[in-house]
């Protein structure tokens, strides 16, 4: 099943994307929110779309998309998890994961605008696979790991560099600004994807490659990753795990490119959908 929320004004519905199409469920009577997820939600909305799949109203046209589930309470970032990733940037490759946290007001449409901040230089891109919680995680086994996800989604973890590394203290400061993480289009579960660790994951500026990389070169694994982070911190349904980017980031260049406004980004992940942000500058007033 793939999962989206649409976007009309202000308000939020939530539906599914099958066959090609768009449908509404509304009618489910439930957002896509840390309860629907605890009450074993997705399964009670394949039932629900089983039985009322004909009835379901299709949206017409390309629909405008919001994050595919509700605001989780965090969002927790895996840094330099990609070999090539770790040398490009001058990192040695990890012997643990590295963990940071991104505001969860940092999350936005898969098809929004990047935001470049206020005064920000060197706004940088990173496609990365998100694999979001189903149930409450505390110390949970690498055996059992994969038993606590509701499913995977494209995530975009932007990135001020300026921010991050050159003002002092940890990475936040450069992760977590509006615009910075725009999820989706969908959630993916977990029976749609044939393999987790053979995704190819790509991402384009302008039309050019910039990232090409494939999930079989993460260092961590997705259930070392979701049991190593459930050691330091329990996550709730709806939780988020981005599991970090491959090479291929402006940063990792010899000369440093960066996100201008005008320019546009695309990136996808096998079976997760594609997606596509213009960046603007944030202005004065907003
Ligand atoms: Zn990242």
């Amino acid at each position: 099943m793939k999962l989206v929320r649409f976007r009309q004004g202000h308000v939020i519905r939530p539906g599914i994307f099958a066959e090609n199409r768009y449908y509404d469920v509304s009618a489910f009577g439930e957002d896509y929110s840390e309860e629907f997820f605890a009450s074993d939600g997705i399964n009670r909305l394949r039932s629900f779309i089983d039985a009322e799949r004909e009835a379901l109203p299709e949206m017409m046209g390309t629909p405008a998309l919001d994050v595919p589930f509700c605001r989780p309470s965090k969002i927790v970032c895996i840094g330099l998890n990609y070999a090539d990733h770790a040398r490009e940037t001058g990192a040695t490759p990890p012997t643990e994961p590295v963990i940071f946290l991104k505001s969860t007001t940092s999350l936005t449409g898969p098809n929004d605008p990047i935001i470049i901040p206020r005064g920000a230089q060197k706004t940088d891109w990173e496609v990365e696979l998100a694999v979001v919680i189903a149930r409450r995680a505390s110390y949970v086994s690498e055996d059992e790991a994969l038993s606590f996800v509701a499913g995977y989604c494209l995530h975009n973890d932007i990135s001020e560099r300026e921010f991050q590394l050159e003002r002092g203290g940890t990475w936040d400061k450069g992760k977590g600004c509006d615009s910075f993480a725009p999820m989706g289009p969908f959630l993916v579960t977990p029976d749609e994807i044939a393999d987790i660790d053979k995704l190819r994951l790509w991402l384009r500026v302008n039309g050019v490659k910039r990232q090409n990389g494939n999930t079989a070169d993460m260092i961590f694994k997705i259930p070392h990753l979701i049991s190593y982070v459930s050691s330091f911190m329990t996550l709730l349904p709806g939780d988020v795990i981005s599991t970090g980017t491959p090479a291929g980031v402006g940063l990792g260049m010899r000369e440093p490119v960066y996100l201008r406004a005008g320019d546009v980004v695309e990136l996808g992940i096998d079976g997760l959908g594609s997606a596509r942000q213009e960046v603007v500058a944030r202005g004065h007033n907003a």
